[in-house]
């Protein structure tokens, strides 16, 4: 914003100019820093509480996918034997089909060498019907060897059957136990959430909005103690001045490297 030189301040810039202060300086105001800090301790245990049912309501889904992963590739293998016992049946037909006609030629010719009038034609047709009955019988081969295709086939599918069948059972029971778990986990997610609905009152807004972008960022892990004047969250080692800030209780002091809130346990 242009400032206009030479104008009073008023009201509304003296009040905007003291919140870009305070957010610059990370100072609360009109708070008791230290309970303010007591309170982010409180937030983030229950926030470990809730990221690890998080994680795990993520997780638990994953170990169902083997076990369907194994069911669906057994249900396929079912399907492409159904669909050879459908090719099987059609293939058979259709030379069941070309069979028949074969026999029909035969019959026909057989029905005609009365009418022939050379013995030449005779010899010739003779010869015609033996042809036709060895293609005849070719056919008749065909058609046994689809029936024994089938009938193994028949088999294979019965077999096939009792598996598909057994690894339903094994996914249907172990997909309802991750079902409870789930379902058990969504009711503690919930009563974790009324917990820190309450754990949040009395805090401001800004320090709260702070809060949530660090937990997002760092996994969950935003207010860490000191840890031999290291942050507990990066192991970054700490100035002095960053110390002594924190021991002023003026202001919610974050680490520089990582930006969570830092803390001194023995104080709290
Ligand atoms: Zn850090």
């Amino acid at each position: 914003m242009a400032e206009v030189v030479g104008s009073i301040p008023t009201v509304s810039t003296i009040f905007s100019l003291s919140v870009v202060q305070v957010e610059r300086r990370g100072l609360v105001a009109g708070m008791d820093v230290k309970d303010l800090i007591r309170k982010l301790v409180a937030l983030q245990k229950i926030d470990v509480e809730l990221y690890e049912y998080k994680r795990e309501l993520r997780e638990t889904p994953i170990l169902l996918d083997e076990i369907k992963a194994v069911f669906d590739a057994k249900k396929a293998r079912f399907h492409t034997l159904e669909k050879k016992a459908q090719d099987l049946e059609r293939a058979r037909k259709a030379k069941e089909l070309d069979l028949k006609s074969k026999e029909e030629d035969i019959l026909k010719a057989n029905n005609g060498l009365m009418l022939l009038k050379t013995n030449k034609e005779y010899q010739a047709r003779l010869f015609e019907i033996e042809n036709m009955k060895a293609d005849k019988s070719k056919f008749e081969e065909e058609v046994l060897k689809f029936m024994d295709e089938s009938e193994k086939n028949i088999q294979d599918i019965a077999k096939e059957k009792a598996i598909v069948d057994a690894e339903e059972q094994k996914y249907l029971a172990e997909k309802n136990k991750v079902d409870g778990v789930i379902n058990g986990l969504k009711d503690k997610v919930a009563v974790v959430d009324v917990r820190r609905k309450e754990a949040m009152a009395g805090m401001d807004a800004h320090t709260l909005s702070v809060y949530e972008k660090v937990v997002e960022n760092r996994d969950g892990s935003a207010v860490v103690p000191l840890v031999n004047n290291t942050c507990g969250g990066c192991f970054m080692l700490q100035p002095p001045q960053v110390l002594n800030k924190i021991r002023m209780y003026t202001e919610v002091v974050r680490c520089d490297m990582c930006t969570r809130f830092l803390y001194i346990e023995d104080e709290l």
